[in-house]
Order: C-alpha cells, then structure tokens, then sequence
C-alpha cells in the first residue's frame, strides 16, 4: 500500500473524526495546524487563522503564552507526575485546591481532580449517588438537566447532554430527564412574555419533581450559559426563580462552569453574571487555558460536609483517575488563574465584551439572514434563519451555518457552527484590531454565503 503524501491526506487515512460534519472536510480538507501566536494557529501551509472559538473555548490566554509554558516547564523539572491518592499529593495540588477555594463563590469548600469536564460531571453524579445512599436515601438517582444542555461524552455526562446525537449510542440512559431548554426567542410561545416563559419552565420544572417523586432526585445540573447548545444565556429571572424550587426539595444544584468559569462572562464564574449560589461546581477548559487536560468538582461548604461525612462513614471515596491533581496541571493552572484574573486578561474581556456585542449586533442588523444575536461576555452565537419575520430555520444537508463557517475558514478566520448559529468565542487577549478583522471576514463570509 502507497502511504499518502499530503498532511491533508494522511489526516484521512488514519484518523476517525470525532465531532466532525465529514462533508465539510471532505470538501475543504482537513486543517493540519503547526503552532500558534497569539489568538492565530498556524497549518502546515503557513496559512494563519483567526482562532475565534479559542481552540475549544479553552486557549483563553491564547496559543502562545510564555508565562504558562515556562510554569509547565519549570514543574516538570521538578516533579513531573504524580497522583492523589493513598494521603500521597503534590504541593502543587494542595496549592491549587486552596486558590480554587479561594477564587470560588464558596465561603470554604473542597477540591477534587478529574482530567476532563465530562469526568468531572461523571465524578459529581457518582458523589451525589454515594452521598445521598450513605444519608439513607439510595433511591436519589435520578438527574435533572435541560435540552440543549451539553456536560460531556462519557456514558453518565453524554446522558445528561440534551442532544437528540447520543440517541445513536441509546442514550441518555435511564434516570436523566431533561427539562425544556430556557431558550425564549426559540421556544417561548406566541403571546407570552419572557417572564412568563421562565415561570413556565420553573412550572415544569416543579411538576416534574413532583411526578417523579422528589426523594428519587439526585441533582440539577445546569450551564449558566448553555456553551455547545449554542450559547443560550438563561431567560430573564430563570435561575432566582429555578433555585428556591430546588431548595424546597433538597436538589443539590450543580453549575457546570467548564467554558463559563474563570472569565468568559465577564466575572469570574457565571453563576455570579447570573446571580445564583448554586452547591457545587464543575471546572474544566480555562482552568488550565488549555494547556493540560484537567478538571475540577469544587464543593460548597455545605455540600462538602456532607460528602465529606460520607466519605468518614466507610473510611474512603473510592473513585478518582491515574492523574487526578497531576502537579503539572496544577502548576499550570495556577499560573494560568493568575494570568487571567491578574494580568489583565479577565478585565480585557469585561472592556471589550459591549465592543464585541455592538460589531455583532450590527452584522445581524445588516443581514438579512440573521434573526438573533445572543451571549455575554466573550461568548456569542448569530442563528441564521431563513425569514427573519417568521424566524423559519434553513434546512439542507450541509447546514448554512457549517457552510459560513467553511467560508471563515478559507478567509482565515476559525468560528464553529452550532445547530443553525456561528458561534465566536474568541481568547481573552484579543485586540481591538483582532476584534476587527473577526467583523470583516465574518461579513464577507456571510455575503459569500446568502
Ligand atoms: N461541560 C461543558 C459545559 C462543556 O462545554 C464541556 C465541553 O465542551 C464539557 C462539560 C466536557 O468537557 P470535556 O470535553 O473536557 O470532557
């Protein structure tokens, strides 16, 4: 067999795409990238992109940061791996637990390690199974999530995703129930007003308790802003009105933070841009801007407690992964916390979040395909529809927003498709300059299209 020869080809043969539209590939070809500078990656071409989905949402420091390359380095030089477990940690680890505390909601708290946010999400629901059989309620099982939601791949976390895509693996399993997604513009019904549309979610939501049997729920998770459902900030009020409900019947909620901690939204949590105290948090993504897997369950002090207590009746939680609280990921994200909270990166997203807001509000005024801009912070997503008026969407086989997105790509500029909306979520170091050029070539990108 002759090998192939381009860098294209080769990522072809030997690769199976995960989470890829595989006409677009196969029409434009991979993108083989080399390094980055800055908020650009660069491919084996030389051709260099305006990375406006941050690699994952995660590169929040951009591609090339020296200060957290040097960290990384520095701490493999010193103790290049090690685990959690058995009372043996880094000091690393322990450092970062106490600076997550810290940096949290949380008046006090405890920490522990996962090397993804889907493991992190996994780790909360086998926590709160654990905690709630120990408290004599081993019938607690069952999870409240929302359509839309997105909180990982593994079997538990794929479940709690409210995607109709896992119904290809038979998912979601049993016992994870989804509520109806708090997206108004799309699902809020003719005639009633956003307020309304939150007390009908918060309706539902109490209904469904109660029809499942309040002593059979586990937790409620929910995104602050729902990141891959296509950035869906909540409807007016959902939160403050979604919390006293789960208090009433002792639901633990639980905010997955993985893109919207440490900065996207303009704070440093998004539970705090939505003003909610939610019992626990789920960190992944910008803990480490992307420069080691890692994940983080952060508990509230009550929460905490309460697992803890648990965990003290049978002598130990037995969960966790080889590199749970790796001291490299830990150095790196302790570097990386201080870079994005003290060196200007978090304030860059709060001064130039109205900026990004206002250059995409008037591409969707000057588009006639354009029905709804939405997001905060450094989080955004156009919906392309076909009427405007009737808000009607597109449909076709190669989706018009995978087919802007390809028309970005070849005008240099990287922003992923969601559903029917472009979605941008640029790094936190990006310049007025950068901010310019993403307007320029998302526009022409548009026309290109429509
Ligand atoms: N939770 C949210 C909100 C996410 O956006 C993601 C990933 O995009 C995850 C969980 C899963 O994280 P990971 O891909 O690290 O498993």
């Amino acid at each position: 067999m002759t090998k192939p020869q381009s860098w294209e080809a080769r990522a072809d043969e030997y690769s199976l795409y995960g989470f890829t539209d595989l006409p677009s590939v196969a029409s434009r070809g991979a993108v083989v990238l080399t390094h980055g500078e800055g908020p650009y990656v660069v491919d084996v071409n030389g051709r260099r992109y305006l990375d406006a989905n941050s690699g994952l949402w995660n590169m929040v420091a951009g591609f090339d940061h020296k200060g957290l390359a040097e960290a990384a380095k520095a701490q493999y030089d010193r103790f290049p791996g090690y685990h959690a477990f058995f009372g043996r940690l880094s000091d690393q680890t322990v450092m970062l637990s106490e600076k997550l505390v810290e940096v949290s909601p949380f008046e006090r708290g405890k920490v522990f390690y996962t090397n993804s946010g889907s493991e992190a999400n996994d780790t909360m629901v086998k926590m709160l199974w654990f905690l709630h059989a120990s408290e004599g309620n081993p019938q607690r099982r069952k999870i409240l999530t929302r359509w839309n939601a997105y909180h990982g791949v593994t079997v538990v976390s794929a479940s709690m995703t409210g995607k109709p895509y896992n119904e290809v693996f038979g998912l979601p399993l049993p016992g994870f129930i989804h509520l109806t997604c708090p997206h108004f513009w799309r699902y809020g019904e003719a005639g009633e007003t956003e307020e309304q549309f939150t007390a009908r979610l918060v309706r539902e939501l109490e209904d469904t308790i109660r029809r499942e049997g309040p002593d059979t729920i586990a937790g409620f998770f929910a995104e602050p802003v729902q990141g891959a459902g296509g950035v869906i900030p909540p409807s007016k009020g959902y939160f403050q009105a979604v919390l006293p409900i789960l208090r009433k019947y002792g639901i633990p909620m639980i905010a997955d933070e993985v893109i919207t901690g440490f900065g996207r939204t303009g704070n440093t949590w998004g539970c705090q841009t939505y003003g909610f105290m939610p019992d626990a948090i789920i960190s992944s993504k910008n803990l480490t801007a992307g420069l080691f897997p890692m994940g983080a369950v952060i508990l509230g002090g009550d929460l905490a407690d309460r697992v803890q207590a648990a965990v003290e009746k049978i002598e130990e939680f037995p969960h966790g992964f080889t590199a749970s609280g790796h001291p490299v990921g830990c150095a790196i994200a302790l570097k990386a916390i201080d870079v994005v909270m003290n060196e200007g990166l978090a304030d860059n997203v709060k001064r130039l979040a109205p900026r990004l807001e206002e250059g995409l509000r008037a591409i969707m005024e000057r588009s006639e395909h354009i029905g709804e801009l939405r997001g905060v912070g450094f989080m955004w997503a156009l919906e392309a529809v076909r009427d405007k008026a009737t808000r009607t969407p597109f449909d076709g086989s190669l989706s018009v927003s995978e087919r802007i997105a390809n028309a970005c790509t070849d005008l240099g500029l990287i922003c992923r498709p969601l559903g029917q909306s472009i979605v941008l979520c640029p790094p936190f170091v990006l310049t007025e300059a950068q901010m310019d050029e993403i307007f320029d070539k998302l526009e022409r990108a548009l026309r290109k299209v429509f």
